[in-house]
């Protein structure tokens, strides 16, 4: 089954894991059965959340590929699992789908555990790690009514609307062996959706893609959240993420450095600022002797500061002191990019960590 159209990258849990969320057999993903997706709650208690890890933790030898990462997704969320690369996302990636097992820690799937209950934990999930594979021989038609009689549930009457919403309904019968890349990994999508999944894994969607390629990624995943699909992507493509998810968690070393909401880590980075002075030379060397003002740089027509609010009042009063007058002040967030970048590159060092 390795060989065979699959969803997800087999490893060392056996072939039979390839198919990330394929139904057992005989009880096919919606045909009345209750799904792991449901999210209708049972006597009144809450319905349990797509993802719930705690404390995972996989090792290779001396290396510690992921090192206690917690991760909560809730219903609705895009979240963006970003890092650089060797971080460990598609390690974890693999432990979410119960492609590996953790060497420590727990993963729920809507509050079923992929590693104890295999494939009958990944009911309503679909998604693929690192590429999805096709029989390059066969078309992407004829790939996806193989997937589909595997899926059973009336997956197969799911394909014409799932090759619609990833636009490759012209191209149904053209052998995925002549597919661009872009369009195997919309194909890759098409054959989750297959699935009708209501949590939906990506294990770096656009990686390789051109910027026409992304930005058909992007409005396809958020066309699929809009339409209220739980969606967990990895990523080291920090736009991705800025564009398209709500929460973030940023990895380094397998260890999560930050979890949270994108919006409350944009309004972390508050505290840049852009000056337009009458004097940038002479902003910029006062800048650097003021106590509070962490970061100051030159920019085309400006000056650049990393700065507490109270050290930027001070400044400006000593601009004026100094006779340099100031043409604009304007706070602004750092990007994601910049945030990241401080993030992930200060101590300890990236990579994964050789154990203690
Ligand atoms: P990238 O963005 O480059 O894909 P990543 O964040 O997905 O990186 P992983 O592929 O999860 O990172 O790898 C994390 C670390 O674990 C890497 O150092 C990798 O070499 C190591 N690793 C992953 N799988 C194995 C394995 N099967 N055997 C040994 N080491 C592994």
């Amino acid at each position: 089954m390795s060989e065979v159209a699959s969803t997800a990258t087999p490893t060392d849990r056996g072939p039979e894991s390839s198919v990330a969320g394929a139904p057992p057999e005989g009880r096919p993903a919606g045909q009345g059965s209750r799904t792991a997706g449901d999210s209708r709650s049972n006597g009144g208690e809450p319905a349990a959340l797509p993802i719930e890890a705690r404390g995972l933790v996989k090792r290779y030898g001396e290396i510690t590929a992921v090192d206690h990462v917690d991760l909560t997704v809730e219903p609705g969320d895009v979240y963006g699992f970003l890092g650089p690369n060797g971080a460990g996302k598609t390690t974890t990636l693999r432990m979410l789908l119960g492609l590996i097992s953790p060497s420590e820690g727990s993963v729920r799937l809507f509050g079923r555990d992929p590693i104890a209950e295999g494939i009958h934990a990944l009911e309503g999930v679909a998604g693929f790690v690192e590429e999805p594979r096709f029989y390059p021989y066969l078309s992407a038609q004829r790939n996806l009514e193989l997937l589909a009689a595997y899926d059973g549930g009336g997956a197969t009457g799911r394909i014409d609307e799932a090759l619609e919403t990833v636009t490759l309904t012209a191209r149904r019968h053209h052998r995925v062996g002549g597919y661009s890349h872009g369009m195997k990994q919309r194909l890759g999508i098409a054959a989750a959706l297959i699935r009708r999944p209501k949590l939906l894994l990506l294990d770096e969607p656009a990686t390789g893609l051109d910027p026409a390629g992304m930005r058909d990624m992007r409005a396809l995943v958020r066309r699929l959240a809009d339409e209220g699909m739980t969606v967990l992507l990895s990523s080291h493509l920090l736009t991705e993420v800025e564009e398209l998810c709500n929460r973030v968690a940023i990895v380094r070393s397998g260890a999560v450095i930050h979890e949270g909401r994108l919006e409350d880590l944009l309004e972390a980075a508050d505290g840049d600022y852009r000056l337009e002075t009458t004097d940038d030379e002479g902003a910029l060397r006062l800048a650097r002797a003021h106590r509070g003002i962490a970061d100051a740089l030159t920019e085309p027509g400006a000056l650049g500061l990393r700065a507490e609010r109270a050290a930027v009042a001070e400044l400006t009063l000593e601009l004026a002191a100094h006779g340099i007058g100031l043409h604009t002040l304007t706070p602004r967030r750092a990007g994601l990019e910049e945030l990241f970048l401080r993030l992930t590159e200060s101590a300890p060092a990236t990579g994964p960590r050789p154990e203690a």
